[in-house]
């Protein structure tokens, strides 16, 4: 009990002073409670207080969504639109999760269970956590994603699974708003990229979630900017937009301006005709437009990065899938991560304009 409360109170202090802290949380899998082991090494066991209560399971299409009624992780929002029993932001997260798995899945996308490195996990669960009171260092955060295959066997409602995990902000306010729109593709995008690649680098992690939101977000033209924001030019503007762009969240830039070069070139999103009627428990569209562009694009990269993933692992002597954190976030491999950009942007036949070529002859090295 003792070390349990000690690493909570260290993990709460790492979170509170560390510039970036939401960064390295936004992936994290030390919670207080989980059973030390080798990083992402098999199933492993949680006795997490937090999780541990949330006794309300809702499950759909295999997707389980674990949830409170009552106490600290009570859901800020009780709305039953439906009437069926059922809060409306634990359905509506369960529906949109998945409706993007297939749209993912449908695109070529692996799906994080038949990855490798996930093997053991049998669901993809979504924790509706007060992070207020999960870890107050990320209470001001809506969502996160964990790499680590948990079991929780003090759970009744669990069943004693072997499962990835998103996490959902149940206490801040507009959550379910944003289940609704961006929050549940770019958590579950995450996973896939999990799934894909060993790396942490922010610049991929985020950048290209963000992008990935698109996916059943509708197309707009309120922010021309998102897409048209010129790609880096030079090292020094590859480093200052990319890899040491202070906000991670702004590298969707570079991500959406590829996907725009690419989207000329490109099959339409393929969407599987069933997902078209879907509706929230309010009655607005589950996906509200039939645009992802630049979803071949991102796929090849994804996939290139995995292989990138199986080289870094020969050279460095690491087990596949169990490097450490270290390995996982090393700013080393950026070169070598955006060389695989590089290297699929010219393989999917964009077409090449200045902007391009200049982009492509930047020596990543020299960003770094
Ligand atoms: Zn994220």
């Amino acid at each position: 009990m003792q070390a349990v409360l000690a690493l909570s109170v260290l993990w709460g202090l790492f979170l509170g002073l560390l510039p970036g802290a939401a960064r390295a949380q936004d992936q994290a899998d030390r919670e207080p409670g989980l059973q030390q082991g080798p990083e992402g090494a098999g199933c492993r066991i949680s006795k997490n207080a937090h999780r541990l209560a949330l006794t309300q399971r809702h499950e759909f299409n295999g997707i389980r969504v674990f949830y409170a009624l009552d106490g600290p992780h009570a859901l800020y929002t009780g709305v039953d639109l439906n009437g069926n029993g059922v809060p409306d932001m634990v359905e509506d997260a369960a529906l949109h999760l998945d409706t993007v798995r297939r749209i993912y899945l449908a695109n070529g996308f692996r799906d994080p269970l038949r990855s490798p490195r996930f093997r053991q996990a049998e669901t993809i669960d979504i924790d509706l956590l007060n992070f207020d009171a999960y870890s107050p260092g990320v209470a001001d955060k809506r969502g996160l994603s964990f790499s680590a295959v948990i079991r929780y066997p003090d759970s009744r409602a669990r069943a004693d699974r072997c499962t990835l995990s998103i996490a959902i902000n149940a206490a801040l306010a507009g959550n379910h708003e944003r289940v609704k729109d961006y929050l549940i593709p770019h958590e579950l995008f995450h996973l896939f990229q999990y799934g894909h690649a060993m790396f942490r680098a922010s610049w991929y992690l985020e950048g290209m979630a963000k992008w990935a939101e698109w996916v059943t977000l509708a197309e707009n033209r309120r922010n021309p900017t998102l897409w048209s924001t010129p790609l880096p030019a030079t090292p020094a503007e590859l480093r200052a937009r990319v890899f040491a762009n202070p906000n991670l969240y702004d590298v969707r830039h570079f991500w959406n301006r590829l996907a725009e070069l690419a989207k000329a070139g490109e099959p339409p999103m393929a969407l599987p005709g069933e997902l078209r009627a879907r509706r929230f428990a309010d009655g607005t569209p589950v996906v509200r437009d039939e645009i992802w562009r630049g979803h071949a694009l991102m796929l090849r990269i994804l996939q290139a990065l995995g292989e990138e993933t199986e080289a870094v692992a020969r050279e460095r002597g690491l087990p596949p899938y169990q490097w450490p954190d270290a390995d996982q976030r090393d700013p080393a491999h950026n070169p070598r991560m955006m060389r695989v950009v590089q290297r699929a942007v010219a393989a999917a036949g964009v077409r090449n304009n200045d902007e391009l070529s200049r982009f492509l002859a930047i020596d990543p090295a020299a960003a770094n």
